[in-house]
């Protein structure tokens, strides 16, 4: 019979449960529907309760009804978007991540001292999107992976941002090679990969290498639970698959496997957790050893709009 190394710290951030009490709060107080823009956290589970209890996930703000309650989702908005709410008279509550607008912040104070931005991150991702939008002829997006590929306009002045859900190993790798194209790159006043990120890599990578197979539970768009399967498999699991779901997971994988890691994604509620670790027992890993490497203690307050008594605009 084999065991179950459980990772922590995992699932929840303060980030998201922010985001996600932000959506639960509205529809207390202003009833359904409260349009959400973009999936509030990437979490398929999540989006999937909160559209059962009123909340309509819309992709862009064109397809929300004048008058309409929207909430930005925890990846953070450009100020397009935002201007865009605000010339459309829509009501709005901001649920980005403080931790986002940290790194909103940053980009806007280097584009005003003058510097080439290069913000290493996934392009496609909406929380890059929304970064990018602070200063968009400023900042150069580049993947960790391909640095070779920025050419900034003025390589004598040129600093750094990422994503907050890079892997810290990878984004350094990306650091050194910009600082080599770039000797004077500036480094942003403090790190960006956000705590959680950091904390559950940190427990993931101290658990692979006792385990023969990892599994994460998290979706397939939720950038920190997929850097979770390659931390893994970096750190010396032989094998790491994302689920988003016990359903998902495959009893091949447990061929000859004795010692199974789990951690989750940021965006995870513990109950798919458990889930998962009720179909190991059934498979006869029943032995469950937690292993705790820090324990997190963040919160963030409700966004000003759920704060006050007045109505969101
Ligand atoms: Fe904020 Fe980090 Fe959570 Fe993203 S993963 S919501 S940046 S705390």
């Amino acid at each position: 019979m084999g065991r179950v190394l459980l990772a922590a710290p995992r699932g929840y951030c303060a980030g998201v449960e922010r985001a996600i009490l932000t959506v639960e709060e509205a529809l207390k107080r202003f009833g359904p529907p409260v349009y959400v823009r973009k999936q509030i956290v990437h979490n398929t589970h999540v989006v999937d309760d909160l559209t059962r209890r009123g909340a309509v996930f819309v992709e862009e703000l064109d397809e929300v009804p004048d008058d309409a309650l929207v909430v930005f989702s925890a990846h953070g908005v450009s100020p397009a978007v935002k201007g865009a709410a605000r010339e459309r008279g829509l009501r709005t509550i901001d649920a980005t991540c403080p931790l986002v607008t940290k790194v909103h912040k940053e980009a806007v104070r280097m584009a005003e001292d003058g510097y080439e931005i290069v913000l290493i991150g996934h392009a496609e991702h909406e929380e890059i999107e929304g970064t990018l939008g602070e200063a968009p002829e400023r900042i150069h997006v580049v993947d960790p992976a391909r640095t070779g590929e920025v050419s900034p306009g003025r390589p004598q002045k040129v600093s750094w941002l990422s994503q907050t859900t890079l892997s810290v190993d990878e984004t350094m790798r990306a650091v050194g090679e910009l600082r080599e194209r770039f000797p004077d790159l500036v480094d942003p006043p403090s790190d960006d990969i956000c705590y959680a990120s950091q904390n559950r890599q940190e427990a993931i990578a101290a658990i692979a290498p006792r385990c023969e197979l990892v599994i994460v539970v998290g979706s397939a768009n939720s950038s920190n639970s997929r850097r979770l399967v390659e931390v893994a498999l970096d750190a010396g699991a032989k094998a790491a698959y994302l689920v988003d779901r016990a359903a998902d997971a495959d009893e091949r994988w447990l061929d000859g496997v004795e010692t199974v890691g789990v951690s989750s994604g940021a965006s995870v509620p513990d109950l798919l957790v458990t889930q998962l670790l009720d179909w190991l027992a059934a498979g006869g890993y029943a032995d469950v050893e937690p292993v705790t490497l820090t324990e997190e203690t963040l919160t963030f307050s409700l966004p000003l709009e759920l704060r006050s008594n007045r109505r969101p605009g």
